[in-house]
């Protein structure tokens, strides 16, 4: 078992929200530790859309996901915080000094005055397909994320699913994809208006269809069955690759037992983004208040909200700054 100093604050969980708020604490002065489970950080960002254009954050209309990233590491790393990657944070124990013993799940222990969750949904997996041997295609054209986009240049590319990341990957494969089609089980699609407008024009839209069975040679689907979901009536489409986007389940694991108020999977916070535990607060995909925006630039501004309120849980007489980093001797003079 490790154990190191005591930390002002630690966040769990190194995606977007995570990393922001890790360069926000060191701007409060704040000895910072982030703590992520998986090998790499960045979240959702890392795992399901590193290629992906991102346009809807303030002050950058067009990044990649794995540039934003890149960035938010460059711009967490500014008050040189300690950062741990591999370790997934299960255990709380509250001390009689009101500080608290965080534990990992390989029994590494993090001493900290306060908490501040980024953990998302927790550790995420995709929704799979139930249908039988689709685990053998994995390896070949069926696809749970996108990785590199070039894999899918002049092909025939099926995507099933009708929410924002379905909505979003046909219309960035629309001009790399010979064709794009893509099944939904409902009519309506979810997603930004524009994005749907453009994808319906642009790519095969087929409703209300679901997949029913996939036909290929070893690891590699040639053709699949949809299914017509009110009348039943069956097509088979030809097809180069697979993706599904049926949504993601997340596990919070451990930190499920430790007292927070939950609705729906999620932290209830108030607007100070406070749990119901003192000293414990959070932010991001992770919580829920009435109007979340759950989207990074509405974790980019709750994140900052929780370091301020961690902050003013350790010292009280701290006002809530509305605090410029023009001003902080740190950027002065840079
Ligand atoms: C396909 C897709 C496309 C998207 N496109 C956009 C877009 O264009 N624009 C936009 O604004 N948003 C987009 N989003 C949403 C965006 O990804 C999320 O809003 C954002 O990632 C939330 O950041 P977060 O830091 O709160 O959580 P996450 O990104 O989920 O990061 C949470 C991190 O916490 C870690 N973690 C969890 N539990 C533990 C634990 N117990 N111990 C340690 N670490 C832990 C996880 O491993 C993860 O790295 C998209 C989402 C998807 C799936």
């Amino acid at each position: 078992m490790k154990k190191d100093g005591l930390y002002d604050v630690t966040i769990i969980g190194g995606g977007p929200v995570g990393l922001f708020s890790a360069f926000y604490s060191g701007m409060r002065e704040m000895k910072t530790k982030l703590i992520e489970s998986g090998p790499e950080l960045g979240g959702k960002v890392s795992m399901f859309f590193p290629e992906k254009t991102i346009r809807d954050i303030g002050g950058i209309p067009a990044i990649t996901g794995a540039d934003l990233v890149e960035r938010l590491k460059e711009q967490a790393q500014t008050f040189a915080p300690t950062i741990i990657c591999g370790q997934r944070i299960s255990g709380l124990e509250r001390l009689e000094d009101g500080t608290f013993l965080l534990t990992s799940t390989q029994g590494d222990i993090h001493h900290t005055r306060t908490i501040i969750l980024t953990v998302g949904h927790g550790i995420f997996e995709p929704i799979k397909l139930d249908i039988e041997g689709a685990e053998r295609y994995e390896s070949g054209n069926l696809h749970y994320s996108v990785g590199e986009l070039d894999k899918f240049k002049g092909k025939h590319v099926l995507i099933s699913g009708g929410g924002n990341a379905a909505v979003d990957w046909a219309n960035e494969l629309l001009p790399i994809a010979k064709k794009v089609t893509v099944i939904h089980r409902r009519d309506e699609f979810r997603g930004h208006e524009q994005h749907v407008t453009h994808m319906s024009e642009a790519a095969v839209t087929l409703t209300p269809y679901a997949l029913k069975a996939l036909h290929g040679e070893s690891d590699h689907i040639q053709k699949v069955t949809i299914e017509h979901l009110e009348t039943g009536e069956t097509r088979e489409l030809e097809i180069d690759e697979l993706i599904v986007n049926h949504g993601i389940r997340g596990d919070l694991g451990g930190i499920n037992d430790w007292g927070l108020e939950m609705k729906d999977g999620h932290f209830v916070v108030n607007n100070a983004m406070e749990t119901n535990i003192p000293g414990i607060f959070a932010a991001g995909d992770a919580v829920t208040y009435p109007n979340k925006l759950k989207l990074i630039t509405g974790g980019f501004t709750e994140g900052p909200v929780a370091v301020n309120s961690a902050k003013k849980h350790l010292q009280p007489e701290s006002p809530l700054a509305d605090l410029y980093s023009t001003h902080h001797d740190k950027f002065v003079d840079a």
